[in-house]
Order: structure tokens, then sequence, then C-alpha cells
């Protein structure tokens, strides 16, 4: 007698950011029958650039590292099979990748470069801290080690991944401090983190080096705009037999006797799969639960999760006659006397659509209590003092960069965009940038986000590993190995 062909194992992915597309994906890839659905009409969340008067503006996709031949996010974007449909533009050949000019320093240099690579990162910090080579050399050595277990992913294959990070749970402050480092190196140190939303007070040890390690690597810039990265991951996704549902939220993850058995849709309709992936952030995945399906103890664990804050933006028009376009990423810092980073304020100076200009993009911290007036109003709808107040703040930034960048004249403010403004475009609690805060306070309730007690329900995103693209699609990769088992993973999934 013939045997009747296996079915297809059926999943679910909510929300279609770089977390939910790259799961999809992966999903398809194993054979899964795979839907996506996302509440927006426009797939991609923080990764889709919007267009203002015929020019991209994007929103979570500044820069992107590690996708040099070999290097983890290229091994991540072969393996979704979107490399060669991304035109990337290395950063970092002639020119620093970042370059960070301290406002108000006291006792370091006010100008620091971020090169390409480890060697020449240690060779910046010791021309620019000749007195503290032992001490940097020591930095390094861990940031060597990690770099070296990051490459091969040892947190995804090793048996036994967490056996050095267990070591490295310290924040990377007290790691400074104990050494005496001075005010002016830990600076200079700690930036990427607290970029990431997480004071260098809180941070890992581990957390900081595997951040700042990915940027080292190599650094890239996308030539072309969010919004096409997202159509070469959907094409990618369709073209795998996986589907995708716009414009309708989920209203409810159903479940019967602890199993997942699939979703209801705003309009009430519902979809079945034995398997959902909830890659969106983990205190919106409760409001999808009923009471019952799972312990009062985990819903009190998600929702006392810190996250980190929000960030305010400017897009604005440069005519080119002023200015230049810039290659690298400026960071304007501020420090305290003791030389922990207070304020950030990211800077682009790009090429763009519109002939004879170029694209300011500015970010700093979100500033929450301004907008607390709005809380409870929707995109679109806050009136006249809320735009009045957007514009001020915005013209407030830009002149707090001119004294780097030279004056800005003539400028065209393109939009300008606040926490509530992320807030309701991907359904982020109060805004947050970069999802729950990896912190030193949180390491246990912020662990192994990706389960729940629900059979079936897996949660993926930037909340799981790490934000950032690459830390999403790592997210991604760390939820279907516990979805699969890590047998299977190990055999189907080699990066
Ligand atoms: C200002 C800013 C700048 C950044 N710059 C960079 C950078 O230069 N490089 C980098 O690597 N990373 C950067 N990041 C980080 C990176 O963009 C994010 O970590 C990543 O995009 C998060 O992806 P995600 O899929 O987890 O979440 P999201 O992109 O937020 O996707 C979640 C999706 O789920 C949808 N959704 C929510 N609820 C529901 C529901 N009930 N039903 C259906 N759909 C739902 C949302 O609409 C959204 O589309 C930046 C982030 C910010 C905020």
């Amino acid at each position: 007698m013939p045997h009747a062909a296996k079915p297809r194992e059926t999943a679910l992915v909510i929300g279609s950011g770089i977390g939910g597309l790259s799961s999809a994906i992966i999903l398809a890839t194993l054979g899964f029958d795979v839907t996506v659905i996302e509440r927006n009409v426009q797939p991609g969340g923080m990764l889709r650039s919007f267009v203002r008067r015929g020019v991209h503006c994007n929103v979570g996709l500044h820069y992107l590292g590690a996708l040099d031949q070999g290097q983890i996010l290229r091994r991540c974007f072969d393996f979704l099979g979107i490399t060669d449909q991304l035109p990337l533009e290395r950063m970092g050949r002639n020119a620093p990748v970042d370059r960070y000019y301290f406002t108000n320093a006291i006792n370091g240099p006010d100008q620091f470069d971020m090169p390409v690579g480890l060697d020449a990162y240690e060779t910046h910090l010791m021309d620019a801290f000749p007195a503290e080579k032992k001490p940097i050399s020591t930095f390094m050595e861990q940031l060597r080690a990690n770099a070296a277990d990051f490459h091969h992913l040892n947190f995804l294959y090793d048996p036994r991944p967490m056996a050095n990070l267990i070591e490295q749970t310290e924040p990377l402050w007290a790691f400074l401090d104990r050494a005496g480092y001075s005010p002016g190196l830990k600076s200079v140190i700690s930036v990427p983190s607290v970029w990431i939303g997480v004071p260098a007070d809180q941070c890992p040890l581990f957390y900081h080096t595997m951040i700042l390690a990915s940027y080292l690597f190599s650094a890239w810039r996308l030539q072309s705009s969010g919004a096409h990265m997202v159509d070469v991951l959907q094409q990618r996704l369709l073209s795998l037999g996986g589907k995708l549902v716009t414009g309708h939220a989920v209203q409810r993850i159903d479940i019967r006797k602890g199993q997942v058995q699939g979703v209801t849709l705003d309009n009430g309709e519902p979809l079945s799969a034995a398997n959902v992936v909830a890659a969106i952030h983990p205190k919106i995945v409760l409001n999808l639960l009923a009471p019952e399906d799972v312990k009062p103890s985990y819903r009190r664990r998600i929702a006392g999760l810190k996250d980190t804050d929000g960030m305010f933006s400017v897009h604005a028009l440069v005519p080119r006659n002023g200015h230049q376009a810039i290659p690298h990423n400026i960071f304007s810092v501020r420090t305290t006397p003791n030389g922990a980073v207070d304020d950030v304020i990211y800077l682009q100076l790009r090429p763009c659509e519109r002939p004879g200009y170029l694209l300011l993009s500015l970010l700093t911290s979100g500033q929450e209590a301004l907008w607390q007036p709005w809380q409870h109003t929707r995109s679109g709808q806050r009136g006249e003092d809320y735009q009045r107040l957007k514009q001020a703040v915005a013209h407030r930034l830009i002149r707090q960069v001119e004294p780097i960048t030279g004056p800005y004249h003539k400028l065209e403010l393109l939009d300008v965009y606040t926490p509530l403004s992320i807030r309701d475009w991907v359904n982020s609690p109060n805004g947050s940038a970069y999802g729950v805060m990896r912190s030193c306070r949180q390491l246990l309730s912020a662990a192994v986000l990706n389960r729940t007690a629900v059979q079936g329900l897996y949660l993926a995103g930037q909340n799981i590993v790490a934000p950032g693209v690459l830390g999403t699609i790592l997210g991604s990769l760390a939820t279907i190995k516990f979805m699969i088992g890590p047998d299977r993973f190990n055999q189907e999934i080699q990066l």
C-alpha cells in the first residue's frame, strides 16, 4: 500500500519586520507552509523606509556590520538567499566608519575615529591614549576572544554555548573601572552599547563586545533603501512558496489545552497552524493571549521588563552647493566628567534621489517626557501644537550639530518623528527603539524570551538575542533551532 504523503508542517508568523521575514524565509526553506501576517498595509516594520517628496528616508537601517565574504551577516544573507540583490557599499576604505566628536571632552581627545578591523581599532585606541596601552590590551584580549566565538556562531552551534559568557555578565563600566581606565578611554569604548540603548553601567561585557565586534568586522551601507530590502525579502519568501497577509493585525493567538491552534485576525478571520512565531514585542504578545493561556508569573515577568528608550529623528534636504556627502557616520557625544556617555546625536549626510541635494538624517534620544501630552493620540491626529514642538526640537538638534558639520543654510525639513510615531508604526511599547533592554539587571528575566509554556508558540524579533538587522536575524535562527530541535537545526541550517 503506498504511504500517504507526510502533511507539511504549518506556521504563522506575526509581524513582517526583519525578524518576521527572516524567520518565515528560514521556515519556508525548511519546507514549512508559512504565512506572515502584518498589521500595516506595507510590510517591513522598522526596516522599511518611508518616502517624503520622492526621497527615501530610512528608519531602522543606517548601516550594517559583518557583511564581507564569510562574515556572519553575509552568511545569514547568503542563507536567506538575498545577498545578490542588495547593492551594498563598503564603508571605511579611505575614511573611518564612525567619527566620534566629544563635545565636552575634559581629559580625552575631542575626536576619535572608529576604523574597520580589530587590529586597527587597537592601534587607534593606543594612539589616542598612549598612557593606557596595558588596559587597552586587556580589553582587546577579551574583545578578540568574544569576536572569534561570535564569528563561529558558538552560541548557536556549540552544545555548551554559555560557558564562556557566564563569566562576562559584569557591567562594561565595572570592568573598565576595575582596571582604572581614564574617563576619556571609557567614553570611547562605551559609545556602541549606549547607542543601542544600554548604558555602560548596565551593559553586560559580553553583549557590548558582541555589538562592537559586529561593526569592527566590516561596515556597509545599503545603496538602495530599506523599502528595497523589504521588497527583496518579500520576493524571496514568495518564491519559496511563503505567503504574506498585510493590513490585518493579529487580534488573538488561539490556544486550546496548552497547544497553539492558530490566530484570529482583527476582521474575525481565523487562521490555523500548528506553530505560531510572534516576531513582535513580548509585551504585545501578552495582549494577544487570554488570561488563562499563560501563568500569572510569566505575565508579570514579561510586563515588568524594562525597555530601551525611543528615538527622535529628523530628515532634511541640504543643497549640495554648501556641503559634501560624508562617507562615514558622525556621532556627537556628550559625556559626564567621569566619562559616562549621557547624550548621543547620530548624523548621516548622504546622496539622495533629489538632484542637487543631500539627505541629512539625525537621530537622538527620544526625550519621552516632551511627548507625554500626546501619548493618548494616534499618528496623524496629534494637532498643531505637536507639529510646532517637533519642528522646534528638530531645529534645535540641527543647530547642535552645525559646529561639527558647518551651518545648514536653505535646509528643507522632510520629516520629524518621535517615539510616538515608532510606537504607532510598529506597535512597540512606548515607542522603544531597540525593544527589551539587555541589561545586567534583567539578565535572567530577559533570557530565553523565544520560549513559552504554550506548545507551538514561539517568539522572535529583536528581543530574542539582540537588536539590529544582524542581532534580529540571529534571534530568528535561535528561535527556529528551538522549534525544530538542535539535531535537525545542525543538519539543515549550515551557515
Ligand atoms: C531609529 C533606528 C535606527 C536603527 N538603525 C539601525 C541600523 O543602522 N542598523 C541596524 O542593523 N539596525 C538598526 N536599527 C535596529 C533595527 O532596525 C531593528 O532591530 C529591527 O528592524 C527590528 O526588527 P523586528 O522584526 O524585531 O521588529 P519590527 O521592525 O518592529 O517589526 C515588527 C512588525 O510587527 C508588526 N506587528 C506588531 N503587532 C502586530 C500584530 N498584532 N499583528 C500583526 N503585525 C503586528 C509591526 O507592524 C511591525 O511591522 C535601528 C532601529 C531604530 C529604531
